[in-house]
C-alpha cells in the first residue's frame, strides 16, 4: 500500500499537468463536459485507436444530438455509422443502451456498456465524483513505476493497491474536472513517454519523484562503478542490470 501523495508528488503532478497541456492529446470529446458525448466516445474507444474513433464519434453525435435521439434511433442506422470500427453489433447495442439509461436517469448510477474506467470518465466529465476508480493499462503502468510497485502475477490495473494509489493521485485534484485532467495526463504520459518496453525517463516530467527512474539511475551508477572496478583490476565486464 502506498502512502497518500506527499508534497513532492503534488508538485510533480503540477508539472505533469503543465506537460500534458503542451504535449497531451486533444481529441474533441476531452474538451467537453457532456456525459452523453463523452460516453459515446468511451464506447467507441473500446479496443479501438482514438484516431480511428474521431470521425465516427463526430458522425454519431452530429446525427444523434441527445441521448434520447440515439436511444430511439434505428439500430441499422447506428450500425452503419459504427461498423467501420468493427464490433458493429456490440457497439450499436452498447451505444443505444447507454443512451437510453442516460436519458432516463442521467449519471446518477452505473451505465451499461462502460467498464469502471469509462464509468468514471463519464461521471467526472459531468462534474460528479466517480463510483469506480479509473485505471486502464497506461494509468496502471505509470502509477506502478512512479510508486515502485511490482507484482509477481495478475494484471496491475486490477490490483487494489494500484487502484488505491490512483485514487490518491486523483484526489489531489479539487474538482471532478481537475481529476479528469490528471487522469488524462496519466493516460497520455503512459502512451507517449512511459511506454511498456522502453520508458523515456530522461524526458519525463515526473522523473524527479519516480521510484522506477531513481532505481534505474542507481543501477546505472552501480553498473558503471562495477565496470570501472573490473577494468582497474585488468579484465572482466560488468553485467548490465535491466529493469523493464
Ligand atoms: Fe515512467 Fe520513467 Fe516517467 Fe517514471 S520517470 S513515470 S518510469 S517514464
Amino acid at each position: 500500500m502506498v502512502d497518500p501523495p506527499s508534497a513532492v508528488h503534488v508538485i510533480e503532478l503540477g508539472t505533469l499537468l503543465v506537460w500534458a497541456e503542451k504535449e497531451g492529446r486533444r481529441p474533441p470529446w476531452r474538451e467537453l463536459t457532456d456525459p452523453y458525448r463523452v460516453g459515446v466516445a468511451e464506447i467507441l474507444l473500446q479496443k479501438t485507436r482514438a484516431r480511428d474513433v474521431e470521425p465516427v464519434w463526430q458522425q454519431v453525435v452530429d446525427r444523434f444530438r441527445t441521448p434520447q435521439a440515439l436511444a430511439n434511433a434505428e439500430a441499422g442506422e447506428v450500425f452503419t455509422i459504427v461498423q467501420p470500427l468493427g464490433l458493429g453489433i456490440q457497439r450499436t447495442n452498447r451505444l443505444k443502451c447507454m443512451a437510453a439509461e442516460l436519458a432516463a436517469k442521467g449519471t446518477s448510477g452505473p451505465l451499461s456498456g462502460l467498464g469502471p474506467y469509462g464509468q468514471a470518465v463519464v461521471a467526472l466529465s459531468g462534474g460528479r465524483e466517480p463510483s469506480s476508480i479509473p485505471v486502464d493499462g497506461n494509468v496502471a503502468r505509470v502509477t506502478c513505476r512512479y510508486y515502485g510497485m511490482t507484482f509477481d502475477r495478475g494484471e496491475p490495473r486490477k490490483k487494489p493497491d494500484v487502484r488505491a494509489a490512483v485514487a490518491h493521485l486523483l484526489d489531489t485534484g479539487s474538482t471532478p474536472l481537475t481529476k479528469l485532467k490528471i487522469l488524462y495526463s496519466l493516460v497520455d504520459l503512459g502512451e507517449a513517454v512511459c511506454k511498456p518496453r522502453k520508458p523515456s525517463c530522461p524526458v519525463c516530467p515526473v522523473a524527479p519523484a519516480c521510484r522506477f527512474a531513481q532505481t534505474c539511475a542507481r543501477d546505472a551508477i552501480n553498473s558503471r562503478t562495477a565496470e570501472a572496478n573490473a577494468n582497474a583490476r585488468g579484465g572482466g565486464t560488468a553485467s548490465e542490470t535491466r529493469r523493464i
